[in-house]
């Protein structure tokens, strides 16, 4: 199985280099150095009818700009950053699009590429204050790093975790829909995990909590970034363990079972009920359970 959608940037993150001042500073004036531009609406990418890839521009073309530059690694080409911008400027062929809509129009490694940059600048976006005494924050260790120059806290990029679960029970599954989703959107339940919870205990109080429902066994399958802002999702199986599923808190609009035969036709667009779309983590988990 090839990696979810937003993940599978195929670039060396060179993480041991970020604390290297010598080397970034070089990297910063290497005429071969590269940016991904990234403005408020989304990052840079060029297209060409509906197939586009992440428009990587001079370093030099857009640094006097970057509220932010961030290391995102190396490839074969030399040093890449996120150039973070507030505005935005106008590139050669290039303009920037939301990562929602860039996720089916890019390839695998560009994806997790975007999605990179996308959740390294939201973070920055986020985060200009010290959490701790709420001084202004210093970028270091090449974006991986907001230093306060006050209390000297350290503040690290931030991810969020997410379970989101697929339940089970021989030839039915169960899934909700929030009334926000497009009509007729169906899909595996989910939530954020909260603070002294394991994965698995996540995964039977959130289905708990938007179904009635009672689970067991439930296995990791796979995960996804979702940086919307700071997302990580990790993909479930759960097999049902007992109660009739009905909505009880306002997240959930409706929530029931569905046949091995109404999941197929919807599948192959054949029902008036849909699917979440293929870059989504919960249609991998359907897809899975298909096959
Ligand atoms: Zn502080």
């Amino acid at each position: 199985m090839p990696p979810n959608t937003f993940a599978g940037a195929s670039l060396d993150r060179a993480s041991a280099m970020r604390t290297d001042e010598a080397w970034l500073s070089e990297r910063l004036a290497d005429p071969t150095s590269r940016a991904l531009p990234v403005a408020p609406d989304g990052p840079y990418l060029r297209c060409e009818g509906d197939e586009c890839t992440a428009a990587l521009v001079p370093l030099s073309d857009v640094a006097d700009e970057a509220t932010e530059l961030i290391l995102l690694g190396v490839d074969s080409h030399g040093a890449l950053f996120a150039a973070t911008l507030d505005s935005t400027p106008a590139f050669d062929g290039a303009a920037p699009l939301s990562l929602r809509d860039a996720a089916f129009r890019v390839g695998q490694s560009d994806g997790g590429l975007l999605a990179y940059a996308t959740a390294l600048a939201n973070w920055h976006r986020r985060h200009r204050f010290c959490a701790n005494c709420g001084n202004a924050t210093q970028t270091a260790e090449a974006g991986f790093v907001r230093a306060c120059p006050r209390c000297g806290a350290l503040h690290h990029p931030r991810t969020d975790p997410v379970v989101i679960m697929l339940v089970e029970d021989g030839d039915r599954v169960l899934m909700g829909r929030q009334a926000a989703w497009p009509e007729g959107r169906y899909s595996a339940l989910a939530g954020f995990v909260e603070p002294g919870e394991s994965l698995e205990e996540a995964v039977a109080r959130e289905v708990r909590e938007e179904s009635g429902v009672e689970i067991e066994q439930p296995s990791y399958s796979s995960s996804q970034p979702w940086p919307f802002p700071a997302s990580l999702m990790l993909g479930f199986h759960a097999t049902y363990a007992g109660g009739e599923p009905h909505t009880l808190d306002s997240e959930l609009e409706d929530v029931r079972w569905f046949t091995r035969e109404e999941v197929e036709l919807a599948a192959r667009g054949e029902s008036g009920f849909h699917l979440p779309p293929p870059i989504a983590i919960a249609r991998r988990l359907i897809d899975e359970w298909l096959n």
